[in-house]
């Protein structure tokens, strides 16, 4: 195996270097058809089963483009704040590998449909960070290759190799940003946050579900250092498919620290690709990365060109959705919560269900505070988004209304969702099959004051005699009485009535 890797402690690098990134993002659209013929996209076929004469490169057969993913990749384009070409084509990148069966891949080269934008982020301490973007230019997806019989899964060390060139074909936009410079040791966060609100972004448009586990979204991360004060760009390294937004923290991060201790022995960096490895979270060396004249790109000629009437793209703009940071600003207004806040909402993926919580007729508060405590907490436990719990945001609506009516308390309230979650029903069910109401019989509630009273002689005096805090001794006495199911607030009213004591 490889020899660990020398590095040089985060802060040290830092304090010695600038960073420079440059993060290039491949996106699978969600198109019903691939890119240049009319095979289906969809998952989980068998192998092969997906495939035509175009997608195999089969002598003779003629690609088709396909509109849907020329209009995915203007309106991804569109909401990137990019100018959008009137003209331009596809060229063909020449390589051999064999999960390309056509021995080139049909892409953009230097006439990208989109160019030079911007995507807004937003950094965990609530401020926004500018990304630009260089370009985003369609292109179509490789196969699929499996290599067996290795310890590792990669070719290395393997027996055979499977080919699957169902996955051959299908679009892909690859959006790259221009080389970000002065995110100093923010960079790391800087690269998590913008394939964030990429995907949040895409998600948005409905071009794709950006799915990174299943790679339908991944990400190389170029890192290169500068010393400090220095404006000429160091030698980058492009860490390749990366999957994860964390992994793509960590690998800038660990490049930084990798780059630095080459810099500092006095070697130059290698210009070349590299491994990620998720469980030890460091990155190993690829291959010497090549130059652009070694793929002898030219234009494809059995495609048209690409010329986007001014109308249509017009017509695009106008129908983009509301962009992902705009409305999470928004919602931060309506809700009056933080910035902090809103990271936290969103990075737990909750924002959806507490929209449609309050949509479904709960009030902000309470619709944030199910979703962002109890229902957070049992999404974590259980692995799934929260969006993915067995439990509506209609039902939890309905939890909340019966709390403002007064017929749970937060405490009963919690045991209603675990027995929705549970799957004992809805939560009116879940309320009569637990019989979970609280004890509202002012009847009931008096004995059950008296006899705590009663039975805490020595806490009543303290009370009678201005000690208001001590009430809460009582309170939870009749709480427990009650198992649970009184109103803690009308309990402590009683206890102070019956005392004779007014709360200052
Ligand atoms: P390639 O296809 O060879 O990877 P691209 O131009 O598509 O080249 O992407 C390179 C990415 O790396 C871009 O995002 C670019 O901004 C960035 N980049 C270029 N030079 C550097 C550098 N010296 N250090 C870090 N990033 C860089
Ligand atoms: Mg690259
Ligand atoms: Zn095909």
């Amino acid at each position: 195996m490889t020899a660990t890797t020398d590095l040089v402690p985060y802060e040290e690098a830092l304090a010695s270097y600038d960073p420079v990134m440059g993060l290039e993002v491949h996106v699978e659209l969600g198109t019903r058809t691939k890119m240049f013929c009319g095979c289906s996209t969809e998952l989980g076929a068998p192998p092969n089963s997906q495939t035509c004469p175009t997608c195999l490169g089969l002598p003779g057969a003629l690609p088709v483009m396909n509109a849907s993913g020329v209009e995915s990749a203007i309106r991804i384009g569109l909401a990137l704040n990019c100018e959008i070409a009137e003209w331009c084509r596809f060229a063909r990148k020449n390589y051999f590998y064999p999960d390309m069966p056509k021995n080139f891949q049909t892409s953009q080269y230097d006439e990208p449909i989109a160019y030079n934008g911007y995507l807004d982020v937003q950094l965990e301490d609530g401020t926004t960070f500018r990304v630009e973007i260089e370009r985003a230019h369609m292109e179509e997806d490789t196969g699929k290759s499996t290599h067996v019989g290795g310890a590792t899964g990669r070719i290395h060390g393997a027996q055979h190799s499977l080919l699957d060139y169902n996955r051959a074909g299908i679009p892909l936009i690859e959006i790259v940003t221009k080389p970000i410079v002065g995110a100093g040791e923010r960079a790391p966060e800087v690269a998590r946050a913008y394939v964030a609100e990429l995907r949040e972004l895409i998600k948005a448009l409905g071009v794709s579900e950006a799915r990174m586990e299943m790679g339908q979204m991944r990400c190389d991360v170029n890192l290169s250092l500068m010393p400090k004060g220095s404006e000429k760009f160091g030698t980058r390294s492009e860490t390749k498919n990366v999957n994860s937004l964390r992994s793509v923290e960590r690998a800038a991060r660990f490049e930084i620290e990798r780059h630095a201790a080459v810099l500092n022995s006095g070697a130059t960096v290698v210009q070349e690709t590299r491994h990620f490895h998720e469980d030890q979270g460091t990155t190993t060396s690829g291959r010497i990365k090549e130059e652009a004249e070694d793929y002898r790109y030219f234009p494809e000629p059995d495609l048209v060109p690409v010329a986007p009437a001014r109308e249509w793209v017009d017509e695009l703009r106008r129908g983009l959705p509301e962009l992902p940071l705009q409305r999470r600003n928004r919602l931060r207004e309506e809700w009056d919560v933080s910035a902090h806040d809103m990271q936290s909402i969103l990075n737990a993926g909750a924002i959806e269900p507490i929209v449609a919580t309050i949509e479904a007729g709960a009030d902000s508060t309470a619709a944030r505070k199910w979703w962002m405590g109890e229902l957070a907490r049992h999404a974590n436990e259980t692995g799934v988004e929260p969006g993915a719990l067995p439990i509506t945001p209609v039902q939890v609506a309905r939890v909340a209304t019966l709390v403002q009516e007064g017929s749970l308390n937060d405490k009963l309230a919690r045991q209603v969702i675990e027995g929705v979650l549970a799957g004992e029903g809805g939560p009116d069910e879940v309320v009569e099959k637990r019989g979970l109401k609280v004890v509202s019989d002012e009847g009931a509630l008096t004995t059950a004051v008296e006899e705590a009273i009663a039975g805490n002689a020595a806490i009543a005096d303290k009370i009678r005699g201005g000690k208001v805090a001590a009430a809460g001794a009582l309170v939870g006495a009749v709480m427990k009485a009650t198992r649970g199911q009184a109103d803690a607030a009308r309990v402590k009213e009683l206890i102070l009535e019956k005392l004779g004591v007014t709360e200052s």
